[in-house]
């Protein structure tokens, strides 16, 4: 495989599951792998084309409704479709589920960023054709989807029509069933204009509430001598018909360019104009040739090669595709729960961001970790909104789950009161600052967002008996709500308190004019930060002597233990057939919470404590979430368990491919997408960004021969292989560097390789 994914499987449920695997997008725009032709009639199939962030507001509706609960809800709507093209052959319709297949397989291309599906097919009254079908989503033109079919015929047909549409009418996925599906709302889109200038075609759709407009302008064309061509509009459609004669091969191709208000202000259809002028000039294989370009460059940093084991190889490299097609690339936007590829989450984005797929972009290509980090400070304003409609005075909260920065969440309990968010976002501020060293931006919004985080801390704790606690929170754990002193969240919150009076003070002796704007524009006090600083090192960290761990929190350990063993299979996700109350009653985890807390901030803990909590909580947490195999496979590595390290990783590395969670139809998991990176990078070669400068610790599963990757780091390019043998590192660019190998100093000469046995 190396750089394709290949599938064959033509049922049902395989097709949905395919739909995403398939999906192809650039960040801003992303499509679903439908067949251009559709299903079997009565077969299901979420059909869907999205734009990140690109969304209705719809009511909550509530059966009691308290002080504070938010009132309306974001949510990513499936937009006009364009990917539709029928083909008849002497009257015929092509279609995968009648006549006679020959040959069948589909595609995805990471190196080069397209899609395919290549068919060798009888019809029923026996005309025999090839059709070979491709598709992308333009990096490099971020509005564009462009098709391209063949038609060639093996038999004679005299003629092929093929009927191509762009559809306004269209509606979002439902799964009452599924909490994390969305169960109603469906149509939130009307049809605002359906017009045809000079055979481009126009179809504009006005969202109901926010009043949003989405443009799709498009052309298509077949590169056939003799053919008729005739177009019908309807109320919500374009439909065009091409009729051709006597042809062996006919070769359709359709661009379609999608605009919307967000970024594209309000003439979206003149926009689309001239970017589809902009494109017409170029033919699909110009479009292959820079979607190449720019996966080159993509795949030079971001690369990590695996000798020895195929099957990693291949989810490593999925999973960075589809992250790369999937995050928001400008400050309008950041990236979803399934990214681009499904409606699963609605199109919300959470601290998955943070914690799991920042540092990939983080060390890779920074200019993307940075956006993500802007779209956060651009909804700054709403966390402080929400932090006063919290009771707080003071501080900015972040939304649990949000498209454009007010709080998404129905459900509090694992929703809002998941605070922990604000210092996971602080933390990828402190990581982007340790990466990159960029004191520009430390000064214009790192300091701002650490401030007003710290301030929601100080506001939401309190100092008892010298110890500073943070009551009624949830941590990362959802099956353990509304808790006293969640660990996570009060050792995250240390590390944000601390870090805000670190960089207070720094700002004091480095630029003091800037700090005293800042401190009068937020009418910060010294006092404050002295209290900050209080607050951090007072900071309550619940730990049980008897058993040598850190306590998930204040009440966890007296809970009966739930008895995982004696679980019947079929009873999981949990939360799918237990009441959330049924599940806070017992010792059971969702996913990894002490756990992260243990590898994100390693230095709070010995060895030892670290150890025994590991070994304490895995053996009651569920995986349920897919944010937890990769933390335990990380934590694994560190504490030399390197079987469970390779066994976790493995459950990580393929879970949308081989559909694992039995969700994939609904999205691909990116955050899990981004805990096979960490698992490598963090878990088998022990990286770890802090202070005081890189350090790692490699150990090579016992299944592979050699890893091998790069990263980028304070201006540099660093190369990292690692063998059964040894560990070599480079400087491809950039200065020398001093890092830590094991614990020991180890200095790296710029150019140069150096080798340690
Ligand atoms: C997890 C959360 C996560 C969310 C979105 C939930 O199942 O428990 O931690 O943020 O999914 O991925």
């Amino acid at each position: 495989m190396a750089w394709r994914l290949t599938k064959y499987e033509l049922d049902n449920e395989n097709l949905l599951i395919n739909e995403s695997l398939l999906s192809l997008g650039n960040g801003y725009l992303g499509v679903r792998g439908n067949f251009e032709e559709g299903y079997e009639e009565g077969d299901k199939s979420i059909r869907g084309t999205y734009i990140n962030a690109f969304h209705d507001e719809t009511e909550i509706t509530y059966g009691e409704k308290l002080y504070g609960f938010p009132e309306k809800q974001q949510k990513v709507l499936n937009i006009i479709d364009a990917q539709s093209v029928r083909i008849y052959l002497d009257g015929e319709r092509f279609s995968l589920f009648e006549g006679e297949l020959l040959s069948f397989e589909r595609n995805l291309h990471m190196d080069k960023g397209y899609a395919e599906r290549i068919v060798h097919w009888i019809s029923p009254k026996g005309k025999e054709v090839k059709i070979h079908f491709r598709r992308l989503v333009s990096f490099t033109t971020k509005e564009l989807i462009a098709l391209d079919i063949k038609v060639e015929s093996i038999t004679p047909v005299e003629q092929v029509k093929i009927v191509s549409t762009v559809n306004g009418d269209v509606t979002n996925f439902v799964d009452k069933e599924d909490p994390r599906v969305a169960s109603g709302h469906a149509k939130r889109l009307h049809v605002t204009e359906v017009r045809q200038e000079d055979r481009i075609g126009i179809v504009k759709d006005t969202t109901y509430v926010t009043e949003l407009e989405v443009a799709c302008v498009s052309s298509s064309a077949v590169a056939a001598e003799n053919h008729d061509y005739d177009s019908r509009l309807t109320d919500y459609s374009i439909e065009e018909t091409y009729l051709c004669t006597g042809h062996e091969a006919v070769h359709f191709t359709k661009y379609a360019i999608y605009t919307e208000t967000l970024r594209h202000g309000e003439n979206v259809i003149d926009e689309g104009m001239i970017l589809l002028r902009q494109v017409q000039g170029q033919n699909f294989d110009d479009l292959l040739e820079e979607q190449k370009a720019y996966l080159d460059a993509f795949w030079e940093i971001s690369d990590i090669v695996i000798e020895g084991d195929q099957r990693v190889q291949e989810g490593i490299r999925f999973n960075l595709y589809q992250l790369l097609q999937s995050v928001g690339k400008d400050p309008a936007s950041n990236i979803a729960a399934k990214g681009l590829s499904g409606e699963g989450y609605e199109g919300h984005y959470f601290w998955d961001t943070e914690i799991y797929i920042f540092p990939v972009f983080l060390m890779t290509n920074p200019g993307i970790a940075k956006n993500l980090l802007l779209h956060r400070y651009s909804i700054l304003e709403h966390a402080r909104e929400r932090a006063r409609e919290m009771g707080h005075e003071k501080g900015a909260l972040f939304p649990w789950r949000t498209i454009m920065g007010t709080e998404s969440s129905a459900f509090f309990p694992a929703g809002t009161a998941q605070y922990h968010i604000s210092a996971d976002i602080a933390y990828s501020y402190i990581q982007y600052y340790l990466a990159t060293k960029d004191e520009d931006f430390m000064k214009r919004y790192m300091a701002e967002v650490l401030f007003e985080t710290a301030r929601l801390w100080e506001d939401t704790g309190h100092l008892q008996n010298g110890k500073f606690r943070i009551d009624d929170v949830t941590g990362p754990d959802e099956y353990t709500c509304i808790i006293n002193n969640n660990y996570y969240t009060n050792v995250m919150a240390k590390h944000n308190l601390s870090w805000a009076a670190k960089i207070y003070y720094l700002l004091d002796e480095t630029d003091s004019d800037h700090l005293k704007q800042l401190a009068s524009r937020l009418e910060l006090t010294e006092t404050e930060v002295g209290n900050w600083q209080i607050a951090a090192d007072s900071m309550y960290l619940p730990y049980d002597e008897s058993l040598q761990i850190n306590a998930q929190d204040d009440s966890f350990l007296q809970k009966a233990r739930w008895d995982l063993k004696n679980t019947p299979p079929e009873k999981f996700p949990l939360l799918l057939n237990y009441h959330p109350l049924t599940l806070y009653r017992y010792q059971v985890l969702k996913q990894a919470d002490t756990v992260l807390a243990h590898f994100l901030l390693e230095d709070e803990q010995d060895f030892e404590t670290i150890k025994n909590s590991y070994d304490y909580y895995e053996a009651i947490t569920t995986h349920d979430s897919s944010l937890s195999t990769c933390v335990y496979s990380i934590m694994a590595s560190k504490l030399g368990y390197s079987e469970k390290a390779y066994s976790y990783f493995n459950e990580t590395a393929r879970l949308d491919l081989d559909n694992t969670h039995k969700n994939t139809k609904d999205g691909l998991h990116m955050a899990n997408m981004g805990g096979t990176w960490l698992g490598i990078v963090y878990g088998f070669a022990g990286l770890r960004l802090k202070e005081d400068g890189l350090s790692l610790a490699p150990i090579l599963p016992a299944e592979w021969n050699s890893l091998e990757f790069r990263l980028r780091y304070q201006g540099r390019v660093l190369k990292f292989r690692i063998t059964r043998d040894d560990v070599a590192y480079s400087v491809l660019e950039g200065e020398d560097l001093n890092i830590t190998h094991n614990g020991a100093p180890l200095f790296l000469e710029s150019g140069k390789e150096t080798v340690i046995r």
